[in-house]
């Protein structure tokens, strides 16, 4: 149920959600890039909100009351007449909840775990591959890196080529040295472009699983049952507490565009309730 509800989020309120919808370039998922990184929409909402975006601060604990509710960090307190929880599922139930959450919306989050994804870019002088007719994207069942993509930069004054190790393969991958996976990575590379994948100028790797602040990535994925057994506590408020983030998003679940969505359900959810 769950991967038909992913591949159905993966429209929108005109088009029909398709399996590849969520990894075509063209019409699809993975058309287009920001020009200076995904960073830079937060970068720049935070410029806009200034002094009340608040960094190096996890919330630790929420306190609820008759009158409020009281997010707790290291540093300090805010307490506040609502708050919006946007965070992966397992961050939030990491998170010291007073009074405790019912046990369906406690065990919904013990259901959600993060999907196992590492990235890995190969950065050369040109994109090489252009010149042979490829698109630099590719889909494999041969790992570590199953799928590839074209990420030079907007003017073609260098080559990158991003390839994503996923799941089984990243769980084996990760526990062998940095130059074992670079030659894996290299030759999965090379038998997609030709041998000059061999020799990149430089390689980046990143393990999203080894974030702490996200756990796994690209978003939490749930098993059989979970979505008719947990799945009502979704979206519920719990008191004065609201869940945001892409995971509740019933549209583009898993990508930026479902966060945003998120966002917006939850804030209008605030605004009624105040
Ligand atoms: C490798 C990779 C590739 C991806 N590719 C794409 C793509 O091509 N297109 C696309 O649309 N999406 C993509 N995604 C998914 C996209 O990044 C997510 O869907 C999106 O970032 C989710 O946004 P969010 O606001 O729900 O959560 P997040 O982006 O995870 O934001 C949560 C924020 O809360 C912070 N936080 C966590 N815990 C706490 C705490 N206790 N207290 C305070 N702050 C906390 C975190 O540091 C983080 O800044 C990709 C993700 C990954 C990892």
């Amino acid at each position: 149920l769950y991967t038909l509800f992913y591949i159905a989020a993966s429209g929108n309120e005109q088009n029909a959600g398709t399996f590849e919808r969520n990894f075509n370039t063209a019409g699809g998922a993975q058309e287009s890039r920001f020009v200076g990184g995904a960073q830079t929409i937060a970068l720049r909402v935070a410029s806009q909100l200034g002094r009340r975006v608040v960094l190096n601060a996890p919330v630790r604990r929420i306190v609820q009351s008759s009158s409020g509710v009281t997010v707790v960090t290291d540093g300090f307190s805010a307490t506040a007449q609502r708050v919006i929880v946007a965070i992966p599922p397992t961050l939030a139930g990491r998170i010291d909840y007073d009074p405790p959450m019912p046990p369906l919306r406690d065990q919904l989050i013990q259901h959600m775990p993060q999907g196992t994804l590492m990235k890995f870019e190969a950065i050369y002088d040109t994109p090489f591959w252009r010149a042979q007719g490829l698109s630099g994207q590719a889909v494999s069942e041969i790992g570590p890196i199953k799928v590839t993509f074209d990420t030079s930069p907007a003017d073609g004054s260098f080559g990158i080529l991003m390839g994503f190790i996923g799941g089984h393969e990243a769980r084996v991958w990760e526990n062998r040295s940095a130059d074992e996976r670079r030659a894996a990575a290299l030759q999965n590379l090379a038998n997609y472009f030709g041998n000059a994948a061999l020799n990149p100028r430089e390689v980046v790797e990143f393990n999203w699983s080894a974030e702490v602040w996200n756990r796994g990535c690209p978003v939490a994925v749930l098993g059989p049952g979970t979505l008719i057994d947990f799945g009502t506590a979704l979206r519920t408020p719990v008191g004065r507490i609201h869940w945001a983030g892409t995971e509740t998003s019933t549209f583009w679940n898993g990508y930026m565009d479902g966060a945003v969505r998120s966002g917006e359900r939850a804030a209008q959810e605030v605004l009624a309730a105040l």
